[in-house]
């Protein structure tokens, strides 16, 4: 009888990942069904394993699928969609643009954005992602629309609804519901799990918040967007009286489990909250500077105690270009071409550590004997020596620009030398492209000038 498929990746640079990185030249990963069963050099592993199927790195890097802390999914149809309306601010580019194309989606434009946005993930190489999903006019059922297309990619979810109440009282208790029927359905699922969504502490209500709070399964992390633009904060403070971590801190949201997207306008006292409690801030350097809102000082922030990881906030799926770019914009911003090293290179090794508090994987994220098989092979053959000293020079200078040739996720083959074996994204852009115009005409169709807490006209 045959047990499950052993398959051997190797001619390539294993670089295992974790706390105490290994980096295997001529090295090979082997696994067996869902989970790794060896690493170490190719020639042993082939002489002991002469039957697995073979898959060539080509000389690349073979490393672990990519962890993105936070994404947008729904954010997929907004590519060239002109909003028609000036945006000179942060709020006005919520206003005009995301909220208004949140109000457009509807089931069949949640599930394209979610299949385009998981088969980009897979393109990159990343096999374990957070969503951060609105769709106010389809609230109830869209995290399983998201959960299908994630299941469908073959990768690993940690989705929630962004609870807001900017579209009324019954919007922000659909918001809640949604999240909890889908925390519930998916307690036990191991590879699709659910988190608490929150849009950002300027668009909810003390009431709401208490709701989220109450509500909430022991355990379960709350997503949410803080201080992205100053408007959170003085929102924030107008309304309540307290900033956004204040806030959370006040409604026990504070925790181990909390993800905390941007952080930028934060005081000390803010970062040490999130510090104490363990929480983690998700640095996005990608969307920051197109919605020219400012930066997250990851120095700072971590000098402060912060756990700092790294997401992609809707821009695009790639984990390797996100931290490129965090590199760069921190020396720009710095004007120090000596800063970087010292804090940049544990933004990917976070976000893995991070995501074994959502996933019953605590070997998440290494390449290491029982850890899930999610492997990727870069199609970047190192012209020069590689050591574990000058990984991140290699990943910032180069592998970040090279393509992903393979993507592995819990065993399964899910791009095989750039050829997608589960999704078919020219398919799916096809189809896009057939439901964007209406989507499009929406949109055009929705006014602005939507309330906000502490804002004319408030909630
Ligand atoms: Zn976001």
């Amino acid at each position: 009888m045959n047990g499950p498929q052993r398959t051997l990746l190797g001619n390539g640079t294993v670089v295992t990942g974790g706390a105490e990185p290994q980096v295997i030249a001529g090295g090979a990963v082997v696994w067996v069904g869902e989970r790794i069963e060896r690493v170490g050099d190719e020639p042993r592993l082939r002489e002991e394993f002469p039957d697995a199927p073979y898959l060539d790195a080509r000389g690349g890097l073979i490393l672990p699928g990519f962890v993105n802390l936070h994404h947008h999914f729904y954010s997929a149809l907004a590519r060239g969609l002109d909003p028609g309306t000036p945006m000179r601010n942060f709020p006005e580019v919520l206003d005009r643009l995301w909220w208004r194309l949140d109000r457009a989606l509807d089931e069949e434009t949640v599930r394209i954005s979610a299949l385009l946005s998981a088969a980009d993930c897979v393109r990159h190489g990343c096999t374990t992602v957070f969503d951060h999903h609105a769709s106010p006019s389809w609230i109830q059922g869209s995290l399983d629309a998201i959960a299908g297309a994630v299941e469908e990619a073959g990768i690993s979810a940690a989705l929630c609804y962004e609870v807001t109440d900017r579209n009324g009282r019954e919007g922000a208790e659909a918001g809640i519901e949604e999240n909890l029927r889908f925390l519930r359905e998916r307690a036990s699922d191991p590879r699709i799990r659910g988190v608490f969504g929150v849009h950002a502490s300027f668009t909810v209500s003390d009431e709401t918040l208490a709701a989220v709070a109450e509500g909430r399964p022991d355990g379960a992390g709350c997503h949410i967007h803080v201080a992205e633009d100053p408007v959170d904060v003085q929102a924030s403070v107008a309304a309540f009286g307290s900033g956004p971590m204040e806030r959370l801190e006040r409604f026990g949201l504070l925790d181990a489990r909390a993800l905390l997207a941007h952080g930028i306008h934060l005081e000390e006292v803010d970062y040490r909250r999130a510090a104490r409690a363990g929480s983690i801030l998700i640095h996005n350097p990608e969307s920051n500077a197109n919605n020219g809102v400012g930066r997250l000082d990851v120095c700072e922030a971590a000098g402060l105690g912060c756990t700092v990881g790294l997401g992609t906030d809707g821009m695009s799926s790639s984990m390797l270009r996100a931290l490129r770019f965090a590199f760069l914009t921190h020396r720009g911003a710095r004007r120090d071409p000596s800063s970087g090293f010292d804090i940049l290179p544990e933004l990917l090794t976070v976000n893995a550590v991070a995501a074994r508090r959502f996933f019953p994987e605590p070997l998440l994220g290494e390449l290491t004997p029982g850890a899930p098989a999610d492997v990727i092979a870069v199609d970047s053959k190192p012209p020069t020596p590689l050591s574990r000293d000058n990984l991140f020079g290699h990943l910032a200078y180069g592998v970040s620009e090279a393509p992903v040739r393979h993507t592995v996720a819990h065993g399964r083959v899910l791009l095989e030398d750039y050829r997608h074996l589960t999704l078919d994204p020219q398919e799916l852009a096809g189809q896009a492209r057939e439901l964007a115009p209406a989507l499009w005409e929406r949109f055009h169709s929705l006014s602005w000038g939507t309330p906000y807490l502490g804002h004319e006209g408030s909630i």
